[in-house]
């Protein structure tokens, strides 16, 4: 498969629809000044951890959950209202492609988003696709590992070239 390197576009049709939850929670949000935190949500293993150690980050304050598909589908959302509008974005990416990173990046000013590689932090189950081929009480634990690491580098106002170091055992 040839490997991508150039930027390319992708269509998104519009929609009349209005998520009145997202609505609530994106202005809410909004106006208390919280950091919207997103993960890939990628369908294997890591891209689950990706969004348990989103879940347990955006836990503590000043954090709170946001959802990718309204951010990057709905520009008229009040999630992406939000997001646009914070002072720092965290996207917790399940590995090195960082495949929410690099759509987010071309959204929003790119100094004020904390990228994040998941795999990076643990560096194990490369040879796993299937999420239940790692046991729940396991995902969870190594869940709590990366966030554990990210709110520690948020803490230290680790730069976006810091949080990004690739994982050195793993194929790339
Ligand atoms: S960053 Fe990795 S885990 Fe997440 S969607 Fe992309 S390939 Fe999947």
């Amino acid at each position: 498969m040839p490997k991508s390197k150039t930027q390319f576009s992708i269509v998104v049709d519009g929609t009349k629809g209005v998520c009145a939850m997202g609505e609530r929670v994106g202005n809410q949000n909004r106006n208390e000044g919280k950091i919207p935190v997103i993960s890939c949500e990628g369908a294997c293993i890591r891209g689950e951890i990706a969004r348990l150690a989103a879940h347990l980050v955006a836990k503590e304050a000043p954090y709170r959950r946001s959802c990718h598909g309204e951010m990057f589908t709905i520009s008229t959302s009040a999630i992406a209202g939000w997001m646009n509008e914070a002072q720092k974005v965290v996207v917790i990416d399940g590995c090195f492609l960082h495949c929410h990173g690099r759509i987010l990046k071309n959204l929003i000013d790119e100094d004020k988003i904390a990228q994040f590689d998941a795999l990076s932090v643990y560096n194990k189950y490369t040879d796993i696709f299937d999420i239940d081929d790692v046991p729940e009480e396991e995902r969870k634990r190594v869940a709590r590992q990366v966030a554990d690491k990210v709110l520690a580098d948020l803490k230290q106002g680790k730069r976006v070239e810091e949080t990004t170091v690739g994982c050195g055992g793993c194929a790339k």
